[in-house]
Formats: structure tokens, sequence, C-alpha cells
């Protein structure tokens, strides 16, 4: 932390900038003001949207600054940024440089929950390449089935900022975090946190693997009861070996296979806890059966898994994991079954978008066809297609870096047959269906799994899933 701590019982008269117009540099500069603070938001944008904004905010007496973000207002004593915003712009060197500290919105929520007068809820913590979504909304499933009043928010879509201050009471907080908001949240410290796996991602952001992995481990820093980890992912272990816990505070394994003592894992297809039992060396208890865990494919498994881990460890009975695990319904676009079609699944799979989620994605079917391509950031794709090529009917490739894919495919895979779509266009999506049915037999998979970000083809993941789901409706309605 920087020389001038932010003392935040008093926010009276403080100086702060807040970097960001946005969804959580708005409802930040909003907090901060109502409790006394002398706002300024600083921005780069200067368009109509940012200028509404303003406007909104100044009437209240914030002070804003379009057009700016770069420069640091000189009498500023702390700095609260939009996560995103990369970690080496000269805003954040200045304020380096004056001894400011800088807080994201996640260390924001942190410090101000309980200032509301209501009691602040543990938060059960979630990070990790892939799955951190998905595995939050898992435990937000479980932790109402146990009946406590909870909310999955942060990176999820929901500012933590509105849960800590909003009017409902929370019992416990199922929070999804991403690298970029533990970069920014130094004193976080939450009751459990489970880091899911870790694969290069967002590298350019971080500078480094070894840096991404700090961040990521910062999620550990001072749990109270549970480091839980992923015990196929060694580099997770690794973390939870490297943070400053609470003393007492377990180190708890999840894996696809039998667990060990304080480890969550699978025996003869149900989900067992020898973590959370009385007597770890020769006891397990059962949680849930592998089939009561939506859509059971294996890294989904690993996904309630960490999930029931975190519940267990704030206490919740086994029949709530599996009640939770039951009613949970997963969101749109991961793995999502849209029709069969003449004996053929299709399934969209859009939010995969790095490499690590196509694999898990990948893993889950028998025999694919296979639909991907895009923006690759930076990735390669020979070790995917190695580890895939055994299963794989067929590929239909488009977007910008489909060429990567292909060489892969040509390097380690010459037998798959490859439609290579010389389209980036949007509606290269239902011709790449119309390939894709033409290599399907019965029995397979049509996946899109892209591996690849979406921007060069469509406005985002959801416009490239729905783009997917529309073709493959059309197509079942002419087949009907
Ligand atoms: P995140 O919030 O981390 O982006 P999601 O739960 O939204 O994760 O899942 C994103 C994609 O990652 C899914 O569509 C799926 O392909 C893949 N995925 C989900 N869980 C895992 C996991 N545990 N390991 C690897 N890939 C996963």
């Amino acid at each position: 932390m920087g020389s001038q701590e932010v003392s935040t019982a008093d926010w009276q008269g403080k100086h702060v900038t807040v970097a960001g117009l946005g969804v959580s540099g708005i409802p930040a500069a909003r907090a901060l003001h109502e409790r006394g603070a002398l706002v300024t938001v600083v921005n780069d944008g200067d368009d109509e949207r940012a200028r509404a904004q303003a406007a909104e905010l100044e009437a209240l007496g914030i002070t804003v600054r379009l057009g700016d973000g770069a420069t640091l207002p000189p009498s500023t004593e702390l700095v609260v940024t939009a996560p995103g915003w990369q970690p080496d712009k000269p805003l954040f060197l200045a304020a380096a440089e004056a001894g400011v500290d800088i807080w994201g919105d996640v260390e924001l929520a942190w410090r101000l929950r309980g200032t509301n007068g209501r009691e602040a809820a543990p938060w059960l913590a979630v990070t990790g390449t892939n799955g951190k979504t998905t595995t939050v909304r898992m435990l937000a499933s479980i932790l109402e089935a146990a009946g406590l009043r909870t909310a999955a928010v942060g990176n999820i879509g929901v500012s933590l900022l509105d849960a800590v201050l909003g009017e409902t009471e929370y019992d416990v907080l199922a929070v999804e975090l991403s690298s970029y908001q533990l970069h920014w949240a130094p004193s976080l410290r939450a009751h459990s946190a489970a880091v899911l796996n870790l694969a290069p991602d967002h590298l350019d952001w971080h500078g480094s693997m070894e840096a991404y992995a700090a961040d990521k481990g910062r999620v550990y820093e001072g749990n109270t009861v549970a480091c839980v980890y992923n015990a196929a992912d060694p580099a997770t272990e690794e973390l939870v070996r490297e943070a400053d816990v609470e003393e007492g505070c377990r180190a708890i394994g999840f894996t696809l296979c039998a667990p060990g003592p304080s480890q969550l894992g699978v025996v003869d297809g149900i989900l067992v806890d020898r973590a959370f039992v009385k007597n770890r060396q020769k006891q397990a208890q059962e949680l849930a059966e592998v089939s009561d865990v939506n859509m059971p494919a294996p890294h989904n498994i690993a996904n309630a898994l960490a999930a029931a881990a975190l519940a267990r460890a704030f206490g919740v009975e086994p029949a709530a994991v599996r009640d939770g695990l039951r009613n949970f319904r997963p969101d749109a676009h991961r793995i999502e079954h849209v029709a069969d079609i003449d004996g053929v699944a299709y399934v969209d799979d859009s939010k995969a978008t790095n490499t690590h989620a196509t694999e898990a994605s990948l893993a889950a079917y028998d025999s694919i066809v296979w639909i991907a391509g895009g923006l690759a950031k930076g990735a390669t794709f020979d070790e995917l297609v190695t580890g895939a090529a055994k299963r794989l009917r067929g590929v239909v490739l488009m977007g910008a870096d489909r060429a990567l894919i292909h060489e892969a495919l040509t390097r380690h895979a010459p037998e798959v047959p490859v439609v290579d779509l010389d389209r980036t266009d949007t509606g290269a999506m239902s011709e790449a269906v119309e390939h894709a049915a033409r290599l399907a037999r019965p029995g397979d998979t049509v996946l899109l799994a892209p591996a690849c970000a979406s921007m060069d083809m469509f406005t985002n993941y959801i416009k490239r899933g729905e783009a997917f789901a529309d073709a493959v409706r059309a197509r079942a309605e002419e087949s009907a």
C-alpha cells in the first residue's frame, strides 16, 4: 500500500479520483460522493454516451473530466479504478510515484461492506481461467438450496458495490473475481476461495504468466476456512502454498478421481466429500450423483466439486449440495444443447473463447464436427488439435485467424476433412452449420467451440452463439 493510507471510516473531504465511467465507475463515484468524498471522474472517451453520464454525475456535484484519463488530478489521495484499465497507464504510474493507493471496484466494495448499517456478509470467492461463472452460479444455487440468503455477484455482471451497499441483506455472497479485479484488491480477505484452473490468458494485460498467476493467487490471501484448489492443476495448489492464510485455514483439493483425505472427488458416479467429514482418513460423505450435474461434462463436474467444496466449507449440508446442483441451469452459450436433427446433436459453446475452454468442451464428446475460428489472441493450436484429433469427424473453420487452426490440423490431423470458409461476415455462420451438417453422421455432435474471440465477425460471443442457434433452428424447421 502507498504511504497515504486512506481511512475508510472518514471519507469527508477526501480527494478521490475515479478512473473510468462505466459499470463500476459510476456506482463507485456515487457511493464515495454520498460519503462526503470530493470525487473527480476521469475518462478517456468523450462521446455522446460519456457526456450524458457525466451530466448526471455533475448534477450531483461530482467533477467529471472527459477525454483525458491519463493525467492525475493534483490533490488526489486515492484512485479507484475500473478493473480493465491497463496497469501501466500513465495515471497509475503517476499515482504510484506520488504514493497514492489504487483500488479496484472489488477493493472498494470490500472496504465499504458493512458501512450501511448492515452486517457484512462473508464472501466465497471463485477465480480461474475458465469456469468461473458456471461455478459461482452452481455455488449460489447450492447456498440457496441450503436456505441461505445469497447472490452470485462480481465479474458475473452484478456489481459487488451494489450488492454490498444495497437494500437486500445477505448471509453469504458467491463472488466471481477476474484476474484484473484481484490485481487491484490488495486487502480482500475471503471466507474461502477457489482457483479452478490456470492457463495462459490476458497475458498482454498482466505482462507475464507469473504476474497473471500471482494476481489469481491473491484470492487465497487471508482465507479463514478453506483454500480450494484443482488437484489436476498443480499450479493452483502451488498458489495455495504461497498464500498467507489465517491460522487453521485448510487446503482442500477437488479431483475427478477418487478423493484422498481433504479432497472432494468422484467414486462410481457419485460426488463424494472426504474433506468436511469427521474422520477423513476412513470416511467419505456422498454429496450428489454425477447425473445431478447439469451437463455432466468432465469440466462441469470439476466446477460442481469446486462449488460443493466452498459450500461445505461454509457448513452447508450434503442434501443442499445435491438439490442446488439439480436446480442449477447453465447460462446461455456454455455447452448449450440447441437441437437434435437427423440423430445429430447441435451444441453451442460460443463462450469457449480460448483453447483451454475448447479443450474441455471437445473432451466432452466422442465424435465431433467442430466449428471454430475467430481472433486467436496470440494462441497456438497444436496441443488442442493433437488432443482432439481422434474424435474429430470433421472441422469447419471461419474467421480472421482460421489459418492458424488449419495449419495445426494439417500438422496433427491430416486425415480429418476441413472446410475452410473464406469469410468473416456474420452470415458465414449459417454456411458453417450447413457444411457441418453435411459432415456429421448420426450419433455425432456438431460443436461450436471457437477457441477464439468473436469480435472479427460478431459484436460478442453472445451474438456468435445466437447466429449459430438461429442457423441450427432454421435447419431443424426445414427438416421437420
Ligand atoms: P468464465 O466465467 O471463467 O469465462 P464460464 O463458466 O463462463 O467461465 O465458462 C466459459 C467456457 O469455459 C465454457 O463455455 C466452457 O467451454 C469452458 N469451461 C467451463 N468450465 C471449465 C473448466 N473447469 N475447465 C476448462 N474449461 C471450462
